[in-house]
């Protein structure tokens, strides 16, 4: 989608999204494009950031003229000089997304193979020396980490820097840095990252299923815009990023539905939707031959529960009753329990179990239907949440087993 706009246009929807994200302020943050005769778009200087359009953008000719009614970023040395060290870089983002800020104020890298698949996503990342704002100084320390190969630059004392051969993969790559800040802290503030050491053989929890060459039935199209709608808003609750996580729904006939992992969740459409063979090896595949009464299967990565599943650290529902009434007990499975084999981790779903903390892997959330399933995740990741913030307040009390006994019986739960 992002591909047919215009350099100013695609600056102009990136910015409002990082914007939308709470990644950056009003008057933080600046991003660039660089177009096929070598012409830099770049957002302006000291504007909102919130309302930008296009007329906004500011273009530097290759002659060094300067076209557009604002200045360019007052950071446009560094975006100069990372384009002139590497050819292969086309769209370059910054800002000071808060998570991103506390690491970089601690002059720390976020631990970006968190879980398998994230380090794929972004790329290397390496730390650019303190500088002032702005400054040539800042733009050669800058153009040093990318010189290098990095297409991921953490500023001391600053924020984040991505370059990209694309504003969109850029973006990809920005928010995946985010939400590895947003998991660490999680972590840290529980009892820190498991050892590592299982990490690296770790299966790579993707949407590894088979495609059919099935198109879209047109009695089902209801269910694909459900489907798709479903996607955007867990976009939109920060469930989902960076293209990463997937929702698959079964229709009444038994066909599956699902959006490929690597999809831009906001701009979700139709065209999207493909049918899964569910004779094929993905985990989705393996959950709905085993159960025929769940009807859609989430994988996710939202940084509150993940935060559970780098630290291995148990997840209890029994906090409030009408989360416990939405997805009763949540399982931890480690790793050892399925070693990366799909009909062995379908086998940990049950009519009592339905949301699943894969350790160091990811979460996975079943249900009968597809809002459920949403519900269900949506309510796991602020019941982690809540969690996470009740560590600085004292040890939670949990409803005790009697109390847990009632409430099943009177939600007619098993
Ligand atoms: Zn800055």
């Amino acid at each position: 989608m992002l591909k047919m706009q215009t350099p100013q246009e695609q600056l102009v929807e990136i910015m409002k999204r990082i914007y939308a994200q709470g990644m950056t302020t009003t008057s933080g943050g600046n991003l660039s494009i660089k177009d096929t005769d070598g012409n830099i778009y770049i957002t302006p200087g000291g504007t909102d950031k919130g309302s930008m359009t296009v007329e906004d953008i500011v273009c530097i000719h290759p002659d060094g003229r300067i076209e557009g009614k604002h200045k360019p970023s007052s950071e446009y040395p560094f975006h100069m000089k990372i384009y002139e060290v590497r050819d292969d870089i086309k769209a370059i983002l910054h800002a000071h997304p808060p998570a991103m800020v506390a690491y970089s104020i601690v002059r720390k890298i976020p631990d970006i193979t968190v879980f398998p698949g994230m380090e794929q996503c972004i790329g290397s990342v390496g730390m650019a020396e303190y500088g002032l704002t702005g400054s040539e100084e800042l733009g050669d320390k800058i153009g040093k980490v990318f010189a290098g190969g990095k297409d991921v630059a953490e500023l001391e004392n600053h924020g984040l820097v991505v370059g990209s051969g694309d504003i969109l993969t850029a973006y990809h790559k920005f928010e995946a840095m985010d939400f590895c800040a947003r998991i660490g802290i999680g972590a840290s503030r529980l009892k820190g990252f498991i050892a590592d050491k299982e990490k690296k053989t770790a299966f790579v929890l993707k949407n590894d299923v088979l495609e059919t060459k099935e198109k879209e039935k047109p009695e089902h199209q209801a269910l694909c815009k459900k489907l798709c709608d479903m996607v955007q808003r867990a976009y939109h609750q920060k469930l989902f990023y960076a293209g990463l996580g997937n929702i698959s729904v079964r229709a009444e006939d038994g066909t599956v539905y699902y959006i490929p992992e690597g999809t831009d969740q906001k701009n979700v459409s139709l065209q999207d939707v493909r049918c899964m063979d569910v004779k094929g090896e993905g985990i989705h595949a393996a959950i709905y031959r085993m159960h025929p009464e769940i009807n859609a299967v989430i994988t996710a990565f939202p940084p509150e529960l993940m935060a559970f599943a780098v630290t291995g650290t148990k997840f209890s529902s029994r906090i409030i009753p009408e989360i416990y009434m939405v997805m009763q007990d949540v399982i931890s499975v480690p790793y050892s329990a399925w070693n990366g084999e799909p009909e062995k981790l379908a086998e940990q779903f049950d009519e009592r179990t339905s949301v699943a903390i894969l350790e160091q892997q990811g979460i996975i959330v079943t249900a009968p239907s597809l809002l459920k399933a949403y519900d269900r995740l949506e309510v796991a990741e602020y019941s982690a949440s809540a969690i996470i913030k009740a560590q600085q307040l004292g040890g939670i009390i949990e409803i005790t087993e009697t109390q847990v006994e009632d409430i099943k019986r009177q939600c007619h739960l098993h």
